[in-house]
């Protein structure tokens, strides 16, 4: 048999380690046995059963292929025709090669030294030019979150034509208490956007399921680009089955929230500087020769992360790569 996943612990994509709950896989089996139909033209099922789960109107949602397929749509309506578009730098990298796609610019603002997204200068590096501002919570590649008060601040800092997108790709591995309320502030921000994905703690990263909320009007300008039949039948079925097994999806998020505790404490005790994560992943800040002989032993050990001039992303994946990785590190800095 084929395997999709390469060999060694594949640690470089912020993929969780476990495929589907068998309930979703059986959902996904009988969902096979049509696929010789279209899904729908446009997606109409998947953003109401998505608003029905969150407590919000149909209108207010649009899906796309990933994340990564609502990020296209913003940036073909707002990051077009030399628009600036600013974003911290490094940020997910979908961002500045999707901005540039749609023949926008990218404006990086480089993070704090603690790796934290510098909303001030985010704010200042705004112009007339500027049409989109991007932040992530927590922010990949460092897992740090920004605050409520810290975000609904930023938001009164950037001007209502400028349409701010915050990202919470990672928001569900996020303690409850410590979430941003995003519906109060859509009440007051039309010009917010909010993005998220079922690639990560659902698990459902082959499918291509992301999707937006905001205010209608801006819904609507982003779902003008979804290209007809672009969402396959097999995300909305994979979709609804996960929302019925919410418990077990519930309980693989505590335990990766463990794992990846007992990673960045194991980096630490290496004497190793790694900001609290509130995602799946953890953010060893190194560079230089040290991040050069880290980045030489994990790729010698078959464990792929991803690199940055500023550090190394290691994903979280399951206790087996956790030791692998902490063993592997530790032989270079002792
Ligand atoms: N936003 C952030 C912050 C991400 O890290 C990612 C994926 N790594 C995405 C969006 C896109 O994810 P997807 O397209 O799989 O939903």
């Amino acid at each position: 048999m084929t395997s999709l996943v390469t060999a060694g612990h594949r640690l470089q994509l912020n993929e969780i380690p476990y495929g589907p709950p068998p309930s979703v896989r059986e959902a996904l089996s009988r969902a096979l046995a049509s696929a010789n139909r279209y899904p729908e033209f446009l997606p109409q099922r998947l953003p109401r059963l998505i608003a029905e789960r969150l407590g919000c109107a149909p209108d207010r949602i649009v899906v796309g292929a990933g994340a990564t397929g609502v990020i296209m749509h913003i940036v073909q309506e707002f990051g077009s025709g030399g628009a600036e578009v600013v974003m911290a730098t490094p940020t997910f990298d979908g961002y500045p090669i999707l901005v540039s796609m749609a023949g926008g610019r990218p404006v990086a603002v480089p993070l704090t030294g603690g790796g934290r997204q510098d909303l001030a200068a985010l704010a200042a590096a705004v112009t007339e030019r500027t049409r989109l501002v991007v932040v992530c919570s927590p922010h990949n590649p460092t897992g740090t979150l920004i605050t409520p008060r810290e975000f609904e601040d930023f938001l009164g800092e950037i001007p209502t034509s400028v349409t701010v997108v915050l990202d919470e790709a990672y928001v569900d591995f996020v303690a409850a208490g410590d979430r941003i309320d995003v519906f109060a502030l859509l009440e007051r921000y039309p010009n917010l956007l909010v993005l998220r994905t079922f690639s990560k703690a659902y698990g459902l990263a082959a499918l291509r399921v992301g999707y937006g909320i905001g205010a209608p009007e801006l819904i609507e300008r982003v779902a003008r680009w979804q290209l007809p039949f672009g969402m396959t039948a097999l995300a909305e079925v994979a979709v609804r089955a996960c929302y019925e097994a919410e418990p077990e999806i519930e309980a693989r998020v505590a335990m990766l929230g463990e794992h990846r505790d007992r990673l960045t404490a194991g980096l630490r005790e290496l004497g190793l500087c790694v900001p609290d994560s509130y995602a799946n992943f953890s953010y060893l800040t190194v560079a230089g020769p040290q991040a050069d002989a880290v980045a030489t032993a994990l790729a010698g050990a078959d464990i792929h992360v991803k690199a940055y001039p500023t550090g190394i992303r290691i994903t979280v994946g399951d206790r087996v790569a956790t030791d692998a990785v902490l063993a592997t590190v530790r032989s270079t800095v002792l």
